[in-house]
């Protein structure tokens, strides 16, 4: 499970300082997709990064499986992101790239090549291990990243728009991807997207933050039919 428990994001100290998220709390379950959507600045990524840990709390308090994690280093969190820009290792091969986070996790050489080949298997990419990043399309690069983030095996699998750089037919492919292996792996997901149609087929619930407010957290069907604000009903597109 995931929780957060009222918590609070401020950029700066003193009289100067901005607080962008204001007190938000969820229960996500085990082996839950959770989309997380709302307008641009509205505090999404900032999220995201406190739960990863790559930006402390100002108050409140996140806890991954059984442990508080606030004073924990992203390392120690078990939870693996994939971003919108992926950056790959350009002179490592395929193989390589996906296997460099657990060389320094000093995972002995066999399991990672165990964990890598099953990486390679889901994402189709078994023909493709002895290749440089240059030689890949988008899209095929788009699924090492995800590689990368599966071969750790994490708690918690973060994804921040990690699609907003694809054509929309890679977007639909890669997607349907994502639900594969959510289907395969099980692992609990926060999902980060402007993207309607992806924040709709994707989600088991949705959360809509509006200016570092959590304006509703539901199934997709609740938030379309019974929007909980008016802010909610004119982002969703349905009548208020
Ligand atoms: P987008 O959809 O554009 O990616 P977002 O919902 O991910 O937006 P955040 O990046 O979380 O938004 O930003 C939330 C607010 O916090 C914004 O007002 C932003 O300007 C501010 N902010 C983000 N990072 C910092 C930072 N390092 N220092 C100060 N303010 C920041
Ligand atoms: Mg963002």
């Amino acid at each position: 499970a995931l929780s957060l428990r009222n918590v609070i994001k401020r950029y700066g100290h003193g009289p100067k300082a901005n607080q962008v998220i204001h007190g938000v709390s969820a229960e996500i379950a085990d082996h839950e997709f959770i989309v997380i959507v709302g307008p641009s600045g509205c505090g999404k990524s900032t999220l995201l990064r406190m739960v990863a840990g790559l930006e402390e709390i100002s108050a409140g308090e996140i806890s991954i499986g059984k442990r508080v994690v606030n004073n924990l280093e992203p390392s120690e969190r078990d939870i693996a992101m994939v971003f919108q820009n992926y950056a790959l290792y350009p002179h490592m091969s395929v193989f390589k790239n996906m296997a460099y986070g657990l060389k320094i996790a000093k995972v002995p050489v066999p399991e990672i090549k165990v964990r890598v080949d099953k990486a390679a298997k889901i994402l189709e990419l078994g023909h493709l291990l002895e290749r440089k990043p240059r030689e890949l399309s988008g899209g095929q690069r788009q699924r090492v990243a995800m590689g990368r983030a599966i071969v750790r095996q994490p708690q918690v699998f973060l994804f921040d728009e990690p699609l907003s750089n694809l054509d929309a037919k890679l977007r639909a492919q890669t997607r349907i991807e994502i639900q594969k292996l959510h289907r395969e792996l099980g692992i609990t997901s926060l999902f980060v997207t402007h993207d309607q149609v992806e924040a709709m087929t994707l989600a088991q619930r949705i959360i809509v933050m509006n200016a570092g407010v959590m304006d509703q957290f539901a199934t997709p069907e609740e938030v379309y039919n019974r929007p909980a604000t008016t802010f909610v009903a004119s982002f969703i597109g349905s009548p208020p």
